[in-house]
């Protein structure tokens, strides 16, 4: 399986000579669904998006927590890569949407993880967001959603601003990101280039801004997606796309230029 795995990552021709030799050091559990995007990073499709596994040497960090019915692949995941629950050390969250945070309590009460969530969508974690005009219907289809899921919110150990450091994968660095909600924050590492987008944008058969409704505020989701090109990343990554790699940040560019957001 390490070798199918390695040779498939080899074929994609994602990764140099040393990083398929890194590549290794976790071999893929059986799953179509779980992908090697890079050496130590992994993503998981779930119901209506992808969750990341981020490898470190003594753990795995998750950025997002998936949607409903996606807790077992997420722990089978955990699991399947070599780790115990305990090895699970932290859950980053984009912010504070149910298709994002849906598994953050079970899977903290299962890992003893801590929680990660931006400042500013405490409201949304905690399913009381009041949503307002045409979005209301979203509040309510959330509202309806949160019941049939029996949603708990994560006790949040941290709250996340803008400019703040986390000492996961080699260093992640919490960037900004409102609009979508307010809160909404990336996760950036320099050491790595790459950048844990969230849902500023989505890649489907084109780059997508957030939906106006329920986006909290469409023009600073505009600014925020501009604001992803200045940092200097090859693998852009967002929650929900088809597939990525490193041509992804070229269609991201050329989006950006035809909403004229100069940077
Ligand atoms: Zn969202």
């Amino acid at each position: 399986m390490r070798k199918a795995a390695v040779t498939l990552i080899a074929a994609l021709g994602l990764v140099s000579d040393r990083s398929r030799q890194m590549a290794n050091t976790r071999s893929l559990p059986e799953s179509p669904r779980l992908k090697e995007l890079r050496p130590g990073l992994f993503a998981l499709r779930g119901w209506v998006g992808w969750t990341h596994l981020l490898i470190d040497d003594d753990g795995v960090v998750l950025v997002d927590s998936g949607f409903a019915g996606d807790l077992r692949r997420l722990q089978g995941a955990i699991t399947g890569l070599g780790f115990q629950p305990h090895q699970l050390k932290a859950i980053l969250i984009t912010h504070g949407h149910i298709d994002h945070t849906a598994n953050a309590a079970a899977l903290q009460a299962w890992s003893g993880a801590k929680v990660y969530a931006p400042a500013g969508d405490e409201l949304h974690l905690d399913g009381r967001y009041a949503y307002r005009r045409a979005a209301k219907v979203c509040g309510l289809l959330k509202f309806l959603g949160r019941g049939l899921m029996r949603y708990r919110p994560p006790k949040v150990d941290v709250w996340v601003r803008d400019g703040d450091e986390l000492p996961f994968w080699g260093g992640l660095h919490v960037v900004g990101l409102p609009g979508h909600t307010e809160g909404h924050v990336g996760y950036y590492t320099a050491s790595k280039r790459v950048f844990f987008v969230g849902d500023t944008f989505a890649v489907s058969f084109r780059i997508a801004l957030p939906p106006a409704i329920p986006s909290t505020d469409a023009a600073l989701a505009r600014e925020s997606f501009g604001k992803v090109l200045d940092y200097d990343a090859d693998l852009l990554v967002p929650t929900h796309y088809f597939s990525i790699d490193e041509h992804t940040i070229d269609r991201v560019r050329a989006k950006a230029a035809s909403l004229n957001l100069k940077r």
